[in-house]
């Protein structure tokens, strides 16, 4: 019988022990999901930053893979002791709460809502928003969430941007990449979504002077990573008016610390990194269907690019 431990927080467990065990009997795997093990009997491992997760895998010599609940995995992709294959998390559920979140913010900038509800004062004064179509966005990153995200804006009419490392095809998104399609793209867009990975190539991809490319007035929406954006030239563009609001999810320092300026600051909205969580119902059916792959001797899903670091 294969051992899978749960090595992603004993607060988690509940939420995921019954998902875990129900996708297993559905996909006839035959393994067992533990909370605790002998490392050298683990088979494959479940992991998610922080709780009790490992820090040295070196111990785990008999494990096949480690399989990331979450989509992000810049805390373990550097790991010297890692040596086994590095799945990460692409799940449905997890997708569809970044497309929300995303809509939900864009279509918040794209309509004015925030000076809308503000100037609910008694004076009757029209201000009639563009249609989608006359509104550029640009998507940073168009790996599994942000083609998702982009594929939706599309469908509301939005003339969307992609930028990726290499060179991409998707339907309904204008895709570019590369230092030269990147300033294309921000030269543009007049709301900007960074879904890239943090990876020492994507700090500080919005720094001073790529958010003075924008066209005055645009709006950043960070669901991706703190380190995506240079928080002084963002804190600076927002207070010339270059950049007119900032939604953020994600910090470099999470939580982020009651003292900084982002809490207090009028154009900002900071949400504590809910974008998207990873959904056990359907995240559940991902890790099993890897781990009934590797059974099989099968290529594994999502498979983390260790020198890339995504
Ligand atoms: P993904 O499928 O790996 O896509 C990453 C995208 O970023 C790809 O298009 C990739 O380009 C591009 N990219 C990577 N490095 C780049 C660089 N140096 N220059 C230009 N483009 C670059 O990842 P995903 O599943 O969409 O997730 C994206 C990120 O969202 C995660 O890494 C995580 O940080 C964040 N996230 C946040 C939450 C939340 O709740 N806030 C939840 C889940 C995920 P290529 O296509 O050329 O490879």
């Amino acid at each position: 019988m294969t051992t899978i431990l749960f090595a992603a927080g004993k607060k988690a467990w509940p939420l995921w022990e019954a998902p875990l065990r129900a996708a297993l009997t559905q996909a006839g795997v035959a393994a067992t999901v533990v909370l605790d093990a002998e490392p050298a009997e683990v088979d494959i491992m479940i992991y998610a930053p922080g709780g009790e997760t490992p820090d040295d895998f070196s111990p785990y010599v008999n494990c096949q893979a480690v399989l990331s609940l979450w989509a992000g995995v810049e805390r373990i992709v550097g790991n010297p002791t890692l040596t086994q294959p590095l799945c990460r998390m692409v799940d449905p559920g997890l997708t569809q709460g970044m497309v929300e979140y995303v809509v939900g913010h864009a279509m918040r900038a794209h309509l004015g809502m925030d000076a809308v509800l503000a100037a609910q004062t008694g004076e009757w004064a029209p201000v009639i928003p563009p249609l989608a179509s006359e509104r550029p966005i640009a998507i940073l990153g168009i790996g599994a969430l942000g083609a998702a995200c982009g594929q939706a804006l599309a469908g509301l009419g939005f003339d969307v941007l992609g930028w990726s490392r290499t060179a991409k095809s998707v339907d309904g998104i204008a895709c570019f990449h590369g230092d030269d399609g990147l300033r294309d793209v921000l030269h543009r867009a007049e709301i900007v979504v960074t879904l890239l990975p943090a990876t020492p190539e994507t700090e500080n991809t919005l720094n001073a002077e790529r958010l003075s490319w924008l066209p005055k007035g645009a709006a950043i929406i960070n669901p991706g990573r703190g380190t995506l954006i240079d928080d002084d030239a963002l804190l600076a563009a927002l207070e010339t008016g270059q950049v007119s609001q900032a939604t953020l999810d994600v910090f470099r320092v999470e939580p982020l610390p009651s003292r900084h300026p982002y809490w207090a600051h009028p154009r900002v909205t900071v949400t504590p990194h809910i974008a998207a969580d990873t959904r056990p119902e359907t995240a559940a059916h991902v890790v099993v269907e890897n781990a009934r792959r590797l059974l099989a001797n099968e290529p594994l899903m999502n498979v983390v690019n260790r020198v890339a670091g995504y």
